[in-house]
């Protein structure tokens, strides 16, 4: 069983000139975007992703995830969509399962490759949604 841990960082998009509250996702203990990064420049591709803000990401793995692939990663510029990658949200009565890793606009070549790469994460149920409910803490918080 894989863990999984949402931490709190500050990102500065595009040309914003201040920092927003976003997401780092930890997967054992491990940051999971300096490992999409190593794989984008190992194939060629620059992403350029960047964490997503924190009131969206908790939306999404909350209740977005229940009709369609959901963004775990987005653009630099701050427009999720522009550059984002993409997984499947399977949830079951024990586990919770991230699968499809996409980033649509690439070739189809590195779409099979991401999904060779990353593969699929299994989550304790009980786990994954105190961390997702811990998001909605901190949003709740700074407003
Ligand atoms: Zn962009």
């Amino acid at each position: 069983m894989d863990t999984i841990e949402f931490r709190l960082t500050y990102f500065e998009y595009g040309a914003d000139g201040y920092s927003s509250s976003a997401v780092d996702i930890f997967i054992n203990d491990e940051n999971l975007l300096p490992r999409i990064h190593e794989f984008e420049h190992s194939v060629g591709c620059n992403g350029g992703h960047a964490p997503i803000w924190i009131k969206e990401f908790y939306e999404n793995l909350s209740e977005g995830y229940k009709k369609n692939s959901i963004p775990i990663y987005g653009c630099v510029c701050g427009v999720t969509d522009c550059c984002a990658i993409y997984i499947t949200v399977e949830v079951s009565d024990k586990t919770v399962t991230w699968k499809n890793f996409i980033l649509p606009d690439e070739y189809l070549f590195n779409k099979i490759i991401y999904q060779r790469r990353f593969g699929e994460f299994f989550f304790d149920k009980a786990q994954y949604f105190r961390e997702v409910e811990k998001l909605n803490r901190l949003f709740k918080a700074e407003e």
